[in-house]
């Protein structure tokens, strides 16, 4: 199937500022659409069904993955998440470009899928600065913390498989990484020879 539009893929460690990342970029990025994924586990504070995510029952997961409705899944820290296949192939299909904000299990079942999708990896600056975003961000109680950066062990560990990896030190630095990424992936002859047909037309090449 012919997909025209861009795949991005945002994965890493709880704490590493993955979402305040994406939604800087979505603020100036107004090309890009963010799947909205499923997922089994209870919502949090102001979190709303089909906003941030849907939040479904185990029983209705597991058979929508029977009946094929997931382009990947995946089990992350005791609940499952995943990616809508008919979205995301409707969005592409259609030119648009796509985001996803998976993790890292999630990232590589999605490259099989879609070889030219930018994997792209997001590190904290170290592990203190990691402890210390997790608790400061309140959300979490202690053992939740813990489970969370024994988890992290692993997790930083994906970042070799991934095509980009932007360390989250200074947050309007990183800000401007993922841009520079996301950006220059648009540059790219096929791409640009799909965005601007008419120009290459005009050209003659
Ligand atoms: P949280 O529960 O904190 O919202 O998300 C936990 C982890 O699951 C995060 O790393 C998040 O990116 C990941 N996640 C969210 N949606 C999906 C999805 O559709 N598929 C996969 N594989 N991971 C997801």
């Amino acid at each position: 199937m012919e997909m025209p539009g861009n795949l991005y893929v945002v994965a890493a460690p709880s704490g590493a500022g993955k979402s305040s990342l994406v939604k800087a970029l979505l603020e100036v990025d107004s090309h890009l659409n963010v799947s909205v994924s499923h997922t089994t586990r209870q919502p949090r504070g102001q979190e709303q069904h089909g906003r941030e995510y849907f939040f479904i029952q185990p029983d209705e997961f597991k058979a929508m993955i029977e009946r094929g409705e997931f382009v990947e899944w995946a089990a992350v820290h005791g609940n499952h998440y995943g990616t809508s296949r008919g979205v995301i192939e409707g969005l592409l299909t259609q030119g648009k470009d796509v985001l996803l904000e998976i993790d890292w299990q999630g990232a590589l079942q999605i490259r099989k899928l879609f070889p030219a999708a930018v994997l792209i990896f997001i590190l904290p600056p170290s592990w203190e600065e990691l402890e210390q975003r997790l608790r400061r961000r309140g959300e979490d109680q202690a053992d939740v913390i813990a489970t969370r950066l024994e988890n992290a062990r692993t997790e930083v560990a994906q970042a070799q498989f991934f095509d980009y990896v932007i360390i989250n030190a200074l947050f309007e630095t990183a800000v401007f990484d993922l841009k520079t990424v996301v950006h220059s992936q648009r540059l790219k002859y096929a791409a640009q020879r799909r965005a601007k047909a008419a120009v290459f037309h005009s050209l003659g090449i």
